[in-house]
């Protein structure tokens, strides 16, 4: 029986990282079959409540106000709208819906206020709620833990040594700080970062191992794939190839085993056999829809007929191992 560790070395990491990648694929296979049903893929959908204009300086983000792209700044959506969208999120499959807001971090005014009584009424139609709206206070965590949040969303989106290249308007303690006031909450924690940003792999051996050796591993960890947008100072990053993805998604299922691992941005441009491999590293959920926040991802006919090709079986909400 593997054990859960939380006292990775990044030596060990590595070496784990840097299997051949056919071991690797197969070992985490092995481990994910050991803690997940295999078959099943949780499927989520992600929408942006309130979009652009954001102050912080994240490279890769087309929502920082600084950046000149295509993003339109739109106020925070109403309630009954946000409501609309989950329960189509719900009827079309989606059994989890998070909710991103390009905030700084989170103010007690009224727009919170907002965001509590989309969590209630998210959380009412039986869905595993989420939110993603920057940076959190240990009291605004039990505000959104009472409103019936399921889980919050933070980042770290890279290693501590690489990140001051890719954000400076916060610190890495900033984001630790945010986890930690999340799991005092007792809310589920979802936390994993961005690849082909420019880092080195040992950046992202390094992002892998802070996450394994939080006191409690992230109960959900999204691996990202940049998808570089015009107007942002990543825009001319080169595309992240499948086998880096699989080593990231691998390595994560191993040293997490019981983590829901996303495979989230950079989907889009993944062939259906390029997903099944990734299915095969222990990656066990996708986001639903045309859109990831305002960036493009996978349309559901797609997916539909992905998950009929590969015989998979959508995850239900709140269901534990
Ligand atoms: S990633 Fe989030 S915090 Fe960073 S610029 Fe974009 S919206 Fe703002």
């Amino acid at each position: 029986m593997t054990s859960i560790r939380n006292d990775w070395t990044r030596e060990e990491i590595a070496s784990i990282y840097n299997k051949s990648i056919l071991n690797l694929i197969y070992e985490a296979a092995t481990v994910h079959r050991e803690f997940h049903d295999a078959q099943e893929v949780q499927v989520c959908t992600l929408l942006s409540v309130k979009t652009g204009g954001c102050p912080e300086d994240c490279a890769y983000c087309p929502q920082a106000a600084r950046y000149h792209t295509d993003v339109k700044v739109e106020k925070l959506m109403e309630v009954n709208d946000v409501l609309q969208r989950a329960m189509e999120a719900k009827e079309s499959g989606s059994t989890r819906f998070c909710m991103g807001a390009a905030w700084r971090e989170v103010r007690d005014n009224r727009d919170f206020d907002k965001v509590i009584d989309m969590v209630k009424g998210v959380s009412g139609m039986g869905m595993e709620v989420c939110c993603t709206l920057g940076m959190l206070t240990p009291s605004q965590a039990l505000k959104l833990k009472e409103a019936g949040l399921y889980a919050y969303n933070h980042n770290l989106d890279t290693s501590e040594e690489y990140y001051n290249d890719i954000i400076t308007t916060r610190t890495y303690t900033d984001r630790l700080d945010t986890l930690e006031s999340v799991r005092n909450a007792k809310i589920s924690v979802c936390s994993g970062g961005i690849i082909g940003m420019g880092e080195h792999e040992n950046d992202r051996i390094g992002m892998l191992r802070i996450l394994a050796t939080l006191p409690e591993h992230p109960e959900s960890v999204p691996v990202n794939a940049l998808v570089p947008i015009p107007g942002t100072p990543l825009e001319d990053q080169p595309r992240v190839s499948v086998w880096e993805m699989l080593r990231m998604i691998a390595t994560a299922r191993i040293i997490m085993p019981r983590a829901m691992v996303r495979l989230s941005a950079g989907r889009v441009s993944m062939t259906l056999e390029e997903q099944a491999l990734c299915f095969l590293a222990g990656a066990n959920s996708i986001f639903a829809g045309d859109k990831l926040l305002t960036t493009r991802n996978s349309g559901g006919i797609r997916d539909k007929e992905m998950f009929q090709v590969l015989q998979l079986k959508p995850r239900m909400a709140h269901k534990n191992g």
